[in-house]
């Protein structure tokens, strides 16, 4: 439709443009999880506890012990395109946080009924917040919370029919939930993670844990036991974690992590170096399995390329390629000793 007097031009609610933007990053809950945990990491919690009821879809819980935020900010917090992370063009060219689109408190509170609480260590009391109605104003009121940071989410897509329609079953969602803890977990041994379904305790990962230790109890046992550690410096790229040995491997796909700087990627180009290395070279109907961390200065590469960062471009893909290909190759015990192996 153009515009004329019957469909004139209008900006559209607070609250409507908050539900178009979560249609981009809000999937399911288990992308609330993801945006609430990178939040409190962003803040400096050692601790964060997640409470998940009917597969996230009626209510979920996330408590952190990170800096908190102020009573003046909560506001503000809950407001789109409002962040503490990034000032201007030159930090989104360098992030270094999970988050930096000042977005997914607008976008989950518009989809759902979100409260906020935060006691920062040097206020004396709590306060939560709630935003309500089309304009999304903001009610604050005092309450009571330890040092940190809780966010409550209730009835997720209650007024979005259409994305509650996509919702599976409530153990189905679930395990998306913990699919998304423990990439979360595997890339933050230093945090402590506890994570229960329908009152029940399901998930915890002790902080100040050694990786190994940390992949064994995501992974298993069998694949720390099957797996070298890799750790490859290349001009300031760094490549470290754990990959399988030749002639093993996992049964299926699902032990197969990439991070750029912390952040869980699928990408392609890792991928493909990644499979180049092993090509042949594991036992039959076995997938490789890996977790593994790139470490890059910022500045050389982009995330801000899909709303959810699922996704990097990197400056130099070559040369992330032939890093990530040499490091595996050298930590597996050669190319050529690969492709030997795998005739044997
Ligand atoms: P972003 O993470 O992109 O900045 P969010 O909408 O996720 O945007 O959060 C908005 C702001 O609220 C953050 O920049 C941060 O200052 C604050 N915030 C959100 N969650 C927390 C938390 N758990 N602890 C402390 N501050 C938080
Ligand atoms: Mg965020």
């Amino acid at each position: 439709q153009g515009n004329d007097e019957d469909t004139p031009i209008v900006v559209l609610s607070p609250q409507l443009a908050n539900q178009i933007a979560a249609g981009e990053v809000v999937e399911r809950p288990a992308s609330v999880v993801k945006e609430l945990m990178e939040n409190s990491l962003d803040a400096g919690a050692t601790k964060i506890t997640i409470n998940i009821e009917q597969g996230g879809q009626k209510r979920i819980a996330i408590q952190d012990n990170g800096k908190g935020i102020s009573k003046q900010q909560l506001g503000l917090a809950l407001s789109r395109h409002a962040t503490s992370k990034i000032r201007d063009i030159d930090d989104l060219e360098r992030i270094t946080s999970m988050g930096f689109r000042g977005e997914a408190l607008a976008s989950i509170s518009s989809v759902s009924r979100l409260t906020l609480i935060s006691k920062p260590v040097n206020q004396s009391a709590a306060w939560q917040a709630f935003a309500e109605g089309t304009d999304m104003a903001v009610e604050l009121k005092p309450t009571a919370h330890p040092d940190g940071t809780s966010v409550e989410v209730l009835d997720l897509f209650f007024n979005t029919p259409a994305r509650r329609k996509f919702m599976r079953t409530s153990k189905t969602e679930f395990q998306h939930v913990e699919q998304v803890v423990k990439r979360i977990a595997l890339a933050r041994t230093d945090v402590e993670f506890v994570v229960s379904h329908n009152q029940k305790k399901m998930l915890r990962f002790a902080n100040n844990v050694t990786l190994d230790k940390r992949i064994a109890q995501i992974c298993s046992n069998q694949f720390i036991e099957n797996a070298v550690r890799v750790d490859y410096q290349f001009e300031g790229i760094r490549l470290h974690g754990y990959c399988c040995k030749i002639g093993t491997g996992m049964p299926t796909r699902d032990y197969q992590y990439t991070y750029v700087n912390g952040r869980m990627m699928k990408d392609r180009l890792l991928a493909h170096a990644i499979r180049q290395v092993y090509e042949e070279a594991l036992a039959p109907q076995k997938f490789p399995a890996y977790v593994l961390f790139l470490d890059i200065a910022p500045e050389q590469i982009d995330v801000n390329v899909h709303p959810a960062k699922h996704e990097v471009r990197f400056h130099e893909s070559r040369k992330i390629h032939d890093v990530v290909f040499k490091a595996l190759t050298e930590a597996i015990g050669g190319y050529s000793a690969n492709i030997e192996a795998a005739q044997n």
